[in-house]
């Protein structure tokens, strides 16, 4: 006899099963959309921001995040278990539909089944690894959030629903396999490519084909409404990063790592700078609070908060989202705290490691932009001082411009006012420059283009600073006036020697 197995079996393939079956289905798919529409008008509060270009390499990079799960897949341990869990629930859900297919349509339209011989073998053992992939990963995940609770790992309502439901629907399909098996498999040889199933079935196989029958019945119906269930939580609940944390893969930066967005300081029609308010972020800082499933990886990677600043990066993430989603008019700035905000370094590593490509960096820098520029607050003196000292003395420790090139002096750099014959330009940068154990880095690299037999030119007194560290503190209006800076040496080098094709910085190296 041919492998295979009577869809619906015990249940019925009538109307008293179709219609109710599709009008849930309806019905859940309706409140899913509905509901998504409400977010999608709650994102549109944000500016505009463009994030369609190059839509190929966005899409690799969907399917490399979503399918793949390349960034989940980077911390050990939880990550690995959800990247398991989600490669078995993924083939279970095709396993679902290519049952729809073949039931509701390829064979009552066409009168064709493919669930059957070697493929259904193959299809059957799949399935039933897949499953039992997924229900031991998603154990896994269960034991480490409300057993092993590790530390700052938040546990909510919407956690305890998502997983009691993903919970549910695994063992009740596997009661479902069973018990059908239990009397229509057991003791042929196809029972073997079912090794889960079966061990249900023999489980239950003292039960009577009565009981069994109602058994397999009732958890029909049961896993029905789960699935119902799991449709309707995914826009309700952190589910939503399902959908949300795929797309993030797809709208994500594609720029420079680190790069800033520039205000435009000239635009005479803007009234404000910076983030006070939900409507002064962008479309995707409102998206990326749909996105973030507060895995707490970016949290514990932060330097400020493993040293005791107040600052968590899921924690201002989903305040913007508390925000965003449930009292737009408020402060952000103040929801926050100009504390946690001050406390970032800008050293992206929340960035780096975030499973769902949030992007934190802007969104604190917008806001600090609003207290520097809108309101001229500093998160305290010295950084006052440091701000008026680079605008004064192109430097923030306030050390006088004209001995700027003076740790150069027994090194071979040359002046490139004085001697311009040279390979590459050297832009040392203000802490190469005064700081005496950075100046030893720029020595070191003096030694290395020595040894190497390369020339190397400063600009000494004439080199200021790159306006990067005020930019990252707020002040864009400092940083413009001083970020046309290196640019402009790279075109005087060119202009001093035309052969100089390439500069060096000690700062952004
Ligand atoms: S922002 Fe990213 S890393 Fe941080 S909790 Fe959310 S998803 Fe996790
Ligand atoms: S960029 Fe800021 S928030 Fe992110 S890890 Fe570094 S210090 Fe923490």
């Amino acid at each position: 006899m041919e492998a295979t197995r009577e869809i619906y079996w015990n249940v019925g393939h009538g109307l008293l099963v179709l219609v109710p079956m599709y009008l849930l289905t309806l019905a859940a798919v309706a409140v899913l959309v509905n509901e998504l529409m409400r977010r999608i008008e709650v994102y549109k509060r944000g500016r505009p921001l463009n994030r369609t270009d190059d839509l190929g390499g966005r899409i690799a990079d969907l399917a490399r995040g979503a399918l793949l799960q390349t960034r989940v897949l980077r911390v050990k341990g939880p990550g690995t278990a959800h990247g398991l869990f989600f490669w078995g629930f993924l083939l279970l859900f095709i396993g679902t539909c290519l049952i729809v297919v073949q039931a509701d349509f390829t064979d009552p339209v066409f009168g064709i089944k493919f669930l059957k011989g070697t493929f259904y073998k193959i299809f059957s053992v799949v399935l039933d690894l897949a499953g039992l992939l997924a229900t031991v990963m998603l154990g896994g995940l269960l034991v480490r959030r409300y057993l092993i609770r590790p530390e700052g790992l938040e546990s909510k309502k919407d956690d305890a629903a998502m997983h009691g439901v993903l919970f549910a629907i695994l063992i009740s399909g596997f009661v479902i396999e069973g018990a059908r098996m239990a009397v229509t498999e057991l003791g042929t040889p196809l029972a073997a490519w079912s090794p889960v199933g079966l061990i249900f079935a023999k489980a239950m196989a003292g039960m009577g084909e009565e009981s069994l029958r109602s058994l397999h019945s009732t958890t029909w119906w049961l896993h029905l409404f789960l699935v119902m269930a799991f449709i309707v939580l995914i826009p309700l609940t952190k589910f939503r990063h399902i959908l949300t944390t795929s797309a993030n893969y797809l709208f994500a930066d594609r720029g420079p790592k680190g790069a800033l967005t520039t205000i435009d300081l000239e635009d005479e029609e803007r009234e404000t700078f910076g983030a006070a308010q939900i409507s002064d972020l962008t479309w995707k800082d409102i998206f990326d609070t749909d996105a973030c499933t507060q895995c707490k990886r970016c949290q514990d990677r932060c330097p400020a908060h493993t040293t005791d600043k107040p600052l968590s990066p899921m924690k201002v993430v989903n305040q913007i989202g508390e925000v965003a989603f449930n009292a737009p008019e408020a402060n952000l700035v103040e929801t926050i705290s100009k504390d946690a905000l001050w406390s970032c370094t800008t050293c992206r590593a929340c960035q780096e490691i975030c499973p769902a490509t949030i992007e934190h960096v802007n969104k604190i820098v917008e806001m600090r932009r609003n207290m520097v520029l809108m309101e001229g607050e500093f998160p305290g003196e010295e950084v006052m001082a440091a701000a008026d000292n680079t605008e004064v003395n192109g430097n923030p420790l306030g050390l006088a411009f004209a001995s700027r090139g003076d740790w150069a002096k027994d090194t071979s750099a040359r002046l490139m006012a004085e001697d311009a014959d040279v390979d590459i330009l050297y832009f040392v940068g203000c802490y190469a420059s005064f700081d005496r154990r950075n100046i030893m880095v720029a020595k070191s690299f003096l030694k290395i283009c020595d040894a190497a037999g390369i020339k190397v030119g400063i600009l000494g007194a004439e080199e200021k600073c790159c306006g990067e560290p005020v930019r990252k503190m707020g002040n864009e209006y400092l940083y413009q006036s001083l970020a046309p800076w290196p640019r402009t040496i790279a075109t005087s080098a060119l202009t001093w020697k035309p052969s100089i094709t390439r500069y060096f910085c000690t700062a952004w190296s």
